[in-house]
């Protein structure tokens, strides 16, 4: 059975597979390579990727996007604050983790980020699926290099939610890797630069390329940086004007500034290969349109600071590296907003004047290394491409409070995945202490309060004994997906405890994943009752047009009367109206009209 590989991302997501030795990228059903992660929810369906994207503007209250942002995030977040100001759906703070409200089915549902995630991912799924012809059940998934402990498993969890066996979590900038390695590999190491701007987030990633091997060595980015950002600046500036124009602020209207930024959005796309342009947006508030010219040049200074923030993390991840700008000898550039002219300037400015790679579309070059890399890790590698290995990092480093307030680093950053650090010196700092609190940050500061913590836990009834001599072995371990695992033990009495799923924040325990898993299932059943009704729909709404077509030939009016015709018509018409009017008519009702139809008519038929 063939794994895939999934690019889930924040804006766009995209599925590919390797098929007879060679990556291919699936296209969905509407014939797209890259599916919208958007999913909407509506009176009587849920609809997911292009289909919730068209209805979006009518629906904006229960069409969720960029759930990705909220993926292993608390409630509390600031990034999660400052998205929901943003967004025109609602979120809700539940059990201190966010989750969208919406209407569904005339009723109020709440989702997690996970679930939406899944739903997402249950249809590249799908998709790939209608290609190959075989039901799927394998995945790689991929995530930005800079995803904490948290966020990389709401991941996995959602795609156990979407019923799939996530084989591994890579690195967003390591699959570009291959991807570019693929056809690449040779016995000279050559050293590559990818820089990865989405939607959503940035990542740098420096990486050699040897004899089949790929190694990661440093990494660098920012969660929060991408094409959202440049498209809010400018919708701010945008509002700017319609407020000077027309004494209106918009600025906490949800629906009038979402709608601005849809057409920033578009603008933006068309700056990309034109100088100017023009925001048009109709009835954008109080039924006033909107229309703004907008040059290139204003859009690049709009986001100048953005733009050079980018450099500087280029910068600072060579200084990792340790390498100088001259040493790099390929620049891969991934993402949709590695199309902005403006990033590619500074960054051949950088480079002074390095050519830029392109060889793989930036959408797709992440799908394209995860499935590559999907079928290196499947057991059936018949269909599979040649073997190769790939060494990641850590992004941060990875630590222990010590002394309620220093951060003790077991792991630093940019250190190759997976490992297993290991310290026995760990001890009390009070006299018969009898219990320690273990807490596990991730961070590059000194001081634990500055850095992120990743969770706790707690070590009981220890013998008391003067402070420095009970003794505690640690264990810090990184699996291949990044994820990472603390365990302490005191060998003397056998005391042990480690992080767990339950008390790591963000992280969904056994009992939540099933319930979800089970609603997917229903939800999938939801999808395929309204499916059939529309199949039925069709097949009856088709009848009855053949039916009124062929009662208005010459044949049967030479035969039947007036009267009789009209019958038939009447029982036409009254379908159609009652089709009209039960929107959401189930199936048999739908074929017991067309069957009470076809009785009639061929009633006449036969006379
Ligand atoms: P990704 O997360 O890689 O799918 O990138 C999506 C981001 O790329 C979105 O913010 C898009 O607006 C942006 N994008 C896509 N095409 C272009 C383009 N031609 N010019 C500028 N930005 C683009």
């Amino acid at each position: 059975m063939p794994a895939i590989g999934i690019d889930l991302g924040t804006t766009y997501s995209c599925v590919a597979v390797v098929k007879n030795g060679k990556v291919e990228i699936i296209a969905n059903d509407r014939g797209n390579r890259v599916t919208p992660s958007i999913v909407s929810f509506t009176e009587n369906q849920r609809l997911i990727g292009d289909a919730a994207k068209d209805g979006a503007s009518q629906n904006y209250k229960n069409t969720i996007y960029q759930a990705k942002r909220l993926m292993g995030r608390p409630y509390s977040d600031d990034t999660v604050q400052s998205d929901i100001k943003h967004w025109p759906f609602e979120v809700i703070d539940k059990e201190r983790k966010p989750y969208f409200k919406v209407q569904y089915k005339n009723e109020t549902k709440t989702f997690c980020p996970e679930e939406i995630g899944s739903m997402v991912l249950t249809s590249m799924r799908e998709t790939a699926e209608a290609f190959i012809g075989q039901k799927i059940e394998e995945a790689v998934i991929t995530v930005p290099a800079y995803f904490t402990d948290a966020q990389r498993k709401a991941t996995k969890d959602a795609g156990e939610i979407a019923g799939l066996k996530v084989l591994e979590l890579i690195n967003e900038p390591t699959a570009a890797a291959i991807a570019y390695g693929l056809d690449q590999f040779s016995e000279d190491m050559r050293k590559i630069l990818i820089f990865d701007l989405g939607g959503g987030t940035f990542d740098v990633t420096v990486a050699t390329i040897k004899d089949r091997v790929i190694d990661v060595i440093a990494t660098g980015g920012n969660t929060h940086l991408g094409g959202e950002d440049f498209d809010n600046r400018m919708a701010e500036h945008c509002a700017a004007i319609f407020l000077k124009k027309h004494g209106i602020p918009i600025y906490s209207n949800t629906r009038a500034m979402s709608k601005l930024r849809r057409a920033c959005e578009h603008s933006k796309r068309t700056l990309s290969s034109s100088t100017n342009d023009n925001v048009v947006v109709e009835a954008l508030a109080e039924g006033i349109d909107f229309s703004a010219p907008i040059t290139r040049a204003k859009f690049d200074d709009l986001n100048s600071d953005l733009f050079d923030q980018t450099i500087e993390v280029v910068e600072k991840t060579l200084l990792d590296a340790k390498l100088r700008v001259d040493q790099i000898d390929e620049i891969v550039l991934v993402g949709g907003s590695t199309r902005l002219p403006r990033i590619r300037e500074l960054l051949e400015e950088l480079f002074e004047g390095k050519e830029l790679r392109r060889t793989i579309n930036p959408d797709e070059a992440v799908a394209h290394g995860a499935a590559a890399y999907a079928s290196n890790l499947c057991e059936d590698v018949s269909d599979g491409i040649e073997q190769f290995t790939i060494r990641d990092v850590t992004p941060l480093s990875l630590g222990m409070e010590s002394c309620g307030r220093d951060m003790v680093t077991f792991i630093p950053r940019n250190t190759n995945i997976p490992t297993r650090v290991h310290q026995d010196t760990w001890t009390t700092t009070k006299d018969h202490q009898t219990s320690i609190l273990f807490k596990v940050f991730e961070g590059e500061r000194a001081a634990t309060k500055d850095n992120n913590i990743l969770g706790s836990f707690v070590i009981n009834d220890i013998p008391p004994e003067p402070r420095g001599v009970p003794k505690f072995s640690i264990s810090f371990d990184i699996d291949a997906s990044g994820i990472l695992t603390v365990h302490a033990y005191q060998r003397s009495t056998g005391l042990q405890n480690s992080i767990t799923i339950e008390n790591d924040k963000g992280r969904l325990d056994a009992i939540m994943i099933n319930r979800m898993k089970a609603e997917a299932e229903v939800f999938k059943q939801a999808d395929e009752e309204w499916k059939a009704q529309s199949q039925a729909r069709h097949k009856l709404e088709d009848y009855v047009y053949a039916v009124k077509k062929s009662i208005r030939s010459r044949k049967f009016v030479a035969r039947y009367s007036e009267e009789e015709r009209q019958k038939i018509l009447k029982k036409c018409s009254d379908s159609l109206n009652w089709l009209e009017i039960h929107t959401n008519a189930a199936k048999g009702e739908i074929e017991a009209w067309r069957k009470d139809i076809k009785r009639e008519y061929d009633r006449y038929q036969l006379l």
